[in-house]
């Protein structure tokens, strides 16, 4: 594999695809990031050696947990993905019934709540697992009031949207203490946010159960990874969900290739000067 980006791509070329120029961002409609030499070099790797995919699992996870200070992580397939997973582990957790079950919902606490100003295009993989998404932050009392009333019998999570067109009145911490006071799990999705580095840390410590991000933005591992991180239990109610488990998240599969090239990415996002990174991407 080659890093240098004069060269292009001999398969591309046979297909007689036009390279573009990347004036927009990390978005996946123009093929996402760039992968280091390094990412390259762990996939390439990865893709001759054969190993126990659950230890791969848990051997990662325990590398994203060192990362982000959570107790847990898995590599999934894109922050997508992470949403998914999220919903699936909050309603199913780690029961094998439940989660052979889903997406059938019947007999678990199946609501999302989330703020109106947090509505995004993505929601719809909550509903693949199929979580119904209730929103709130619309009324006449304060946003605490507004919370506290929104959550009842049904509530599973409650979201909190990280991006750059978004806000809410309530910090995800207080979001967390309301959601947490009423024994109520608080789910972030942060697809976009890494960069900053120090993000990969703050919504963990903030208090979130779970967290998901991007592999192949910011982060520049393969376009189809992404990471989770958060409570333990949780984490695992997350990796049964998923494949290569038969469950709502079989679909959502990452490769051992995908898995040593978004930890490489980690590795390498963790220990870089990010003021000479967005200087390369202003090139
Ligand atoms: C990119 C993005 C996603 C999807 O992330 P993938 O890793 O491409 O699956 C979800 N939400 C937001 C806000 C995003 O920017």
């Amino acid at each position: 594999m080659s890093l240098d980006s004069t060269t292009g791509s001999a398969q591309f070329d046979e297909l007689g695809l036009k390279r573009v120029v990347n004036g927009r961002s990390w978005v996946t409609i123009l093929g996402g990031s760039r992968m280091p030499a390094e990412v390259q070099q762990a996939m390439a790797d990865a893709s001759n050696t054969f190993i126990d995919f659950h230890e791969l699992n848990k051997r990662a996870g325990e590398m994203i947990a060192q990362y982000t200070g959570a107790e847990a992580g898995l590599v999934v397939a894109g922050a997508s993905a992470g949403l998914l997973i999220q919903a699936a582990a909050c309603m199913a957790g780690s029961d094998p019934d439940r989660i052979l079950k889903l997406p059938d919902t019947t007999g678990m606490k199946d609501e999302l709540l989330i703020f109106e100003n947090h509505r995004f295009g993505f929601e719809i993989c909550y509903r693949t697992a199929v979580a119904t998404l209730k929103e709130w932050g619309k009324g006449e009392e304060t946003l605490v009031e507004q919370l506290i009333a929104s959550i009842d019998e049904k509530t599973a999570a409650v979201s909190y949207v990280f991006g750059p067109w978004m806000s809410c009145g309530l910090s995800l911490r207080e979001v967390v203490e309301i959601a947490h006071e009423k024994n109520v799990l608080v789910i972030v999705a942060a697809a976009a946010m890494l960069p900053s580095a120090d993000n990969l840390t703050h919504y963990i410590a903030e208090g979130a159960d779970l967290v998901t991000f991007s592999g192949g933005k910011g982060l520049r591992g393969p376009q189809s990874t992404g990471i989770l991180a958060g409570r333990a239990d949780l984490v695992e109610a997350a990796r049964l969900n998923m494949s290569p488990h038969a469950s709502v998240g079989r679909g959502s599969k990452v490769a051992k290739e995908e898995i040593a090239a978004v930890l490489a990415a980690l590795k390498r996002f963790v220990s870089i000067d990010h003021e000479a990174e967005w200087a390369t991407w202003r090139t």
